[in-house]
Order: structure tokens, then C-alpha cells, then sequence
């Protein structure tokens, strides 16, 4: 289908997106579930489409991402043209550490711009397609995705990263409820 792109400004694949492999298959991921019990509609076609995950009433989805809103109200391509990168977005502040300690899908953005960097959009944009496929039945697979969904396959070691999504971040990220009682 190409009305899906998969390229983004930071350089996350969104190919390879629980939200947007819900989307499109219809088979959730761990993280992708989190987010459906949330409210959130699963619903998006990549991150420089017009139909950007918007996440739920508590937390925001993609489509109020600042990377995202800067690079476009910059009319960048990607941040790795921004004659602004590296910029205080990407700054190590303790509070990205955590998200890339629970969130460990981000810390493949990292990976990428030294990919496109080096090889150019194009070879990114195939050598991880081939990255995300079922190495045993080429069906595709999400970020938090344990074992294939056709063939069962374990796909743990396939990921740069630990497999599991740790919601609790979501818990960490939430400001206290002012309507419950102090204990
Ligand atoms: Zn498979």
C-alpha cells in the first residue's frame, strides 16, 4: 500500500511501529495492547503521512512528538539535515535515559541516523524492511513483538535491544491525580 511511509524525521522506522502494524494486520504487540486499552485509536500511517497516531486522552501520541513538529515547522527532511542536529531535543537529560531504558524501541533511533547517514534513505529504508520480516516466513513484525505471528518463531534475538515493554513507564510519565486523596 503505498499511501504508508515509513520514514520518519528522527529516523524510528515506522515500518516496524506496534501501532502501525495494528493498523494494518490487525495483530498487537505488547506495546500496541498497552495503548488500546489505554482509549487510544491504533491508528496511522507513518510518521510524515497526514494520519498520525494521536495516542489517548492521558498520554499524547506521534502526533504531538516535538521532533516531529519541529522538523516540519523547520521544513526539514530529517533532523540529520537540520543545520540546527544535534540539538537540545536530543539532549542525554535523565528523563531520555528512562524512556530508552523502558521505551527500548528509541534507542534504535540512534542506530538508524548512523545508518542513513552513512548509507543513504534508500539502503536504510531496505535493509530494514529485510530487519523486521520473520527470518522463516517473512511475515512482518512490531517492535515488541515476541514470537512471529504465523510461524511462532521466537524473534527475540532479531532486536538490537531487550525485548520487553515495560509499562510501568507510563505510570512514571503520569502527574499525580489531584482528585485522590493524600495518604
Ligand atoms: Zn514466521
Amino acid at each position: 500500500m503505498s499511501d504508508y511511509n515509513y520514514e520518519s524525521y528522527c529516523g524510528m522506522y515506522c515500518g516496524a511501529c506496534s501501532i502501525m502494524k495494528a493498523y494494518q494486520t490487525g495483530v498487537k504487540d505488547p506495546f500496541a495492547e498497552f495503548w488500546s486499552q489505554s482509549g487510544a485509536e491504533l491508528k496511522c500511517r507513518g510518521c510524515k503521512s497526514d494520519m498520525v497516531f494521536a495516542g489517548c486522552a492521558e498520554f499524547g501520541g506521534c502526533a504531538t512528538c516535538n521532533i516531529r513538529t519541529c522538523a516540519r515547522e523547520k521544513g526539514v527532511d530529517r533532523c540529520l539535515t537540520c543545520p540546527e542536529f544535534p540539538c537540545a531535543l536530543y539532549s542525554n537529560s535523565e528523563v531520555s535515559q528512562m524512556i530508552a531504558e523502558m521505551l527500548p524501541h528509541m534507542t534504535t533511533i540512534a542506530i538508524n541516523m548512523q545508518t542513513i547517514h552513512s548509507l543513504g534513505i534508500d539502503a536504510f529504508l531496505e535493509e530494514q524492511e529485510a530487519q523486521w520480516k520473520c527470518p522463516d516466513c517473512s511475515t512482518g513484525y512490531a517492535w515488541y513483538t515476541t514470537h512471529c505471528s504465523n510461524c511462532g518463531k521466537d524473534l527475540g534475538d532479531r532486536k538490537p535491544y531487550k525485548n520487553a515493554f515495560d509499562k510501568s513507564i507510563f505510570q512514571q510519565l503520569t502527574p499525580p491525580n489531584p482528585d485522590e486523596p493524600t495518604k
